[in-house]
């Protein structure tokens, strides 16, 4: 092993002077995608990469891509990287911590003159979060061959402005297809937006993979009725039947300990009055756990205690699913590769899966990829107060930049005609 070794100092300033970029009151970042503000930290990213003497590519979806050349121009680049959007109310460092520990990666490799096998890249995907325009990871979604390019093109912000539209006002609207840029792997530094390292006071989490995610809607049919005239022996309460099927899904979760999770989010009665009996529930039930087989049980457990409660009441219950993003196991040998970095570098490391959804669970699908997590405080994230320290940010970025060399050594050693 080499001895490169990144720069916290730098990192941090490059976080602070970065979320000055729609900087809150309150100490966070309000840098909504395709926005000026959003320009702004695209162009700042730009001017970083050239000065170290990397070439920009930008895609039709935005994307931008930051290539150190390796030695070998004809073997694809090994990427680093993660967004620079936020949430409306964001934090310093959900995402844009990747992208910088990445171009900190970057300045390590450069300053210390380690010519790469293949060519290194900092990756800054558009639009992750979600919060202007829906879906959320909508660049590695298109990327991935998830998304159809024209259909998330034509997506809308509140205001009725087109992804494609807002895309091409800021100037970053490349010539390089989507999805036509080939990865040897993916690598993508990110805080853990939970409690969970922090609480075992481990420096680095090791990712193995994101967990799955079902959405269902489900409506439950009675009668509306009196609240005064209507005795309770003759009553069909739609609500009633809902409040016991809510009840279910937090016992469904607790049923498959200790990673499956439950939620209802979203309720709605009909015909929501205070005097009369409601008709009509309808409420969404978000299911999640890293594997599929788990998924399969906790639905069937929901759609039979919803028919097993309605049928009691005398109420009918319709159960549709709406979503599936099914669970994502990153590759062995790149997870590998980011736990050697952590022991090397003499971080404490623990395995686990990622809560979240994130850009890296998408390029998982097209090219070998694994995450590091690095602790925030009380797990906040999504949060103005979204907090982690510069020496966690620092040993993400170490073990980040130690994970891509070991990959780019590995790399070398299966190609058949390296050079010397
Ligand atoms: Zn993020």
């Amino acid at each position: 092993m080499h001895n490169l070794k990144i720069d916290s100092a730098r990192l941090w300033n490059d976080l602070m002077e970065t979320a000055a970029i729609g900087g809150t009151q309150k100490g966070g970042i309000c840098r909504l995608t395709l926005t000026d503000l959003d320009r702004q930290v695209r162009d700042w990213f730009r001017a970083r990469a050239e000065a170290l003497g990397c070439t920009v590519t930008v895609d039709d979806m935005g994307a931008m891509f930051v290539r150190r050349p390796g030695q070998r121009a004809d073997v694809a680049p090994i990427a680093m990287g993660s967004h620079l959007d936020t949430q409306p109310t964001g934090g310093k460092f959900d995402g844009v911590l990747g992208v910088l520990a990445a171009l900190e990666a970057l300045r390590t490799l450069h300053e210390g003159g380690y010519e790469t096998f293949a060519p290194v890249e900092v990756v800054n995907w558009t639009n992750e979060e979600g919060a202007r325009f829906a879906p959320a990871m909508t660049a590695s979604g298109v990327f991935a061959g998830v998304f159809e390019r024209d259909w998330a093109a034509a997506r809308e912000d509140r205001t009725g402005v087109k992804f494609g539209d807002a895309l091409a006002a800021i100037g970053y609207r490349g010539a390089e297809k989507c999805g036509a840029h080939p990865l040897s792997a993916y690598f993508e530094l990110h805080i853990e937006q939970g409690p969970i390292l922090e609480a075992e006071a481990k420096d680095v989490g090791v990712v193995t993979g994101v967990q799955g995610m079902r959405w269902y809607e489900v409506t439950v049919t009675g009668q509306d009725s009196h609240a005064g005239t209507t005795p309770m022996h003759a009553r069909r309460d739609a609500l009633m039947g809902a409040a016991r099927i809510v009840e279910q899904v937090n016992a469904i979760a607790k049923a498959h300990p200790p990673l499956a999770v439950g939620t209802v989010g979203l309720v709605e009665v009909r015909p929501n009055s205070p005097n009369v009996i409601p008709g009509e529930a309808f409420f969404t039930v978000d299911f999640r756990h890293p594997e599929t087989q788990v998924l399969d049980s906790m639905e069937q457990m929901l759609t039979a205690v919803a028919d097993q409660i309605c049928g009691a009441l005398g109420l009918g219950v319709v159960v549709t699913k709406i979503w599936d993003q099914p669970p994502v196991r990153f590759d062995p040998d790149c997870v590998t590769c980011v736990r050697t970095a952590a022991e090397a570098s003499g971080f404490s490391a623990r395995d686990i899966v990622s809560g979240a959804g994130h850009d890296a669970a998408y390029v998982a699908r097209v090219a070998p990829t694994a995450m590091i997590f690095v602790p925030c405080r009380d797990g906040i994230s999504h949060n103005e107060a979204e907090f982690s320290s510069p020496e966690q940010c620092a040993a993400g970025a170490q073990v980040l930049l130690q994970a891509v060399l070991d990959y780019d050594r590995q790399l070398a050693e299966r190609h058949p005609s390296r050079l010397g």
